[in-house]
């Protein structure tokens, strides 16, 4: 087991490097490198991020790395290369086995906390379909315990004091390109429990960056659900919405790095403004049913909140949003407990 996960970083790691040489190197580099610079990436990010090639063609990487059976296996185990299937569910003999997963998109490695390139996000230059495409789990990567950038962020700071988190690759590259070198990004999936608790073990502070539209809106309430139980005193958890259509690599290309932190620390939200405006989005607070439907909306949500100082100041926002004493709040959670 060991030794198979042993060689799995190995064969990734010589992956991460072949890509980057393609970029320099490949005839199809030129319009990779176009496509990089029209985002506004110079040459010492995408070597800062490890940014490099996959070529056009279904057996580049099988060629340079998987020249006998059982490398092209590992290729497939580490996710890089996938088995040809005939109709009948067999493989051919005589022919390859296998073809080569990422075609003809810019790499993106994602590296662990050693810095190790353990999987992939490529994307397409152009329009095509899908836009990204990201290693499938394999036994050294598990996506939703992985947060792109922060080994860089790391490496580029000493210590954090804050990390924003965001939903693309992009994002985090462009935030970097404009000296915001504290950004990570979870793969494609959901920020969970798993993201937030590795992000705050480097910084006491995150600030959710998501896209301005519905996806960005429902990520950034499910982040807020996954991050409730895991709020201490001396951590914060922060919120930025950004304009609709927007997101952090469009942004801070409009503003600049400067203007871009200065939002997020004049914009961003903290947790119990966020939780409490989106939770009493459309009720009238003047009416009693009003109250009634914030009260029950909240209160179980306040329940996630581990025992502290933060989770009675919570309970007291809510009080004092409802006009309900404490005791009556508890009856409204073991009520909506009762109902789930
Ligand atoms: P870009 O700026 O390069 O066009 P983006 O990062 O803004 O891309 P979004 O559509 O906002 O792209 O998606 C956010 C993130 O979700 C992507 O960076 C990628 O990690 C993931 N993602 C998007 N589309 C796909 C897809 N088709 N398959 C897998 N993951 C995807
Ligand atoms: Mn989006
Ligand atoms: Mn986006
Ligand atoms: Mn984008």
């Amino acid at each position: 087991r060991q030794r198979r996960s042993q060689s799995l970083y190995q064969i990734t790691e010589k992956a991460a490097d072949y890509f980057r040489a393609q970029l320099r190197e490949h005839p199809a580099a030129g319009r990779a490198i176009a496509y990089l610079r029209q985002r506004g990436l110079s040459g010492e990010i995408a070597r800062d991020f490890g940014i490099g090639l996959a070529p056009p063609g279904w057996d580049n990487l099988l060629n340079h790395l998987g020249d006998s059976a059982e490398k092209a296996d590992q290729l497939e185990l580490a996710g890089l290369a996938i088995r040809r299937q005939d109709s009948d569910g067999t493989t051919k003999p005589g022919t390859r086995h296998h073809y080569d997963r990422f075609r003809n998109r810019i790499m993106f490695p994602i590296r662990d906390r050693q810095g190790r390139a353990i999987a992939f996000g490529g994307r397409v230059l152009g329009d095509e379909k899908p836009k990204y495409l990201n290693s499938p789990e394999t036994p050294i990567f598990h996506k939703g315990r992985e947060l792109y950038g922060l080994w860089e962020a790391r490496q580029a700071n000493r210590e954090l004091e804050r990390l924003i988190l965001v939903e693309g690759y992009m994002d985090v590259v462009a935030l970097a390109q404009f000296g915001i070198c504290c950004a990570v990004a979870t793969l494609g999936t959901a920020c969970g429990e798993e993201h937030i608790q590795l992000a705050f073990r480097h910084a006491p502070e995150l600030v959710f960056c998501f896209d301005g539209d519905r996806a960005g809106r429902s990520a950034a309430r499910r982040a807020m659900e996954s991050g409730l139980p895991q709020m201490q005193d001396g951590r914060s958890l922060r919120f930025l919405l950004l304009p609709e259509g927007e997101d952090p690599d469009t942004l801070v290309r409009q503003l600049g790095g400067e203007r871009f932190t200065r939002l997020i620390e004049e914009q961003a939200r903290p947790l119990e403004d966020f939780l409490f405006d989106l939770l009493a989005e459309g009720i009238n607070l003047q009416t009693m049913d009003g109250r009634a439907r914030l009260s029950k909306l909240a209160a179980p949500l306040l329940d996630l909140l581990p025992a502290g100082v933060y989770r009675q100041l919570m309970f007291q926002q809510l009080a004092a949003r409802t006009g309900l004493d404490r005791d009556t709040l508890e009856e409204v959670i073991i009520a909506e407990k009762a109902r789930a």
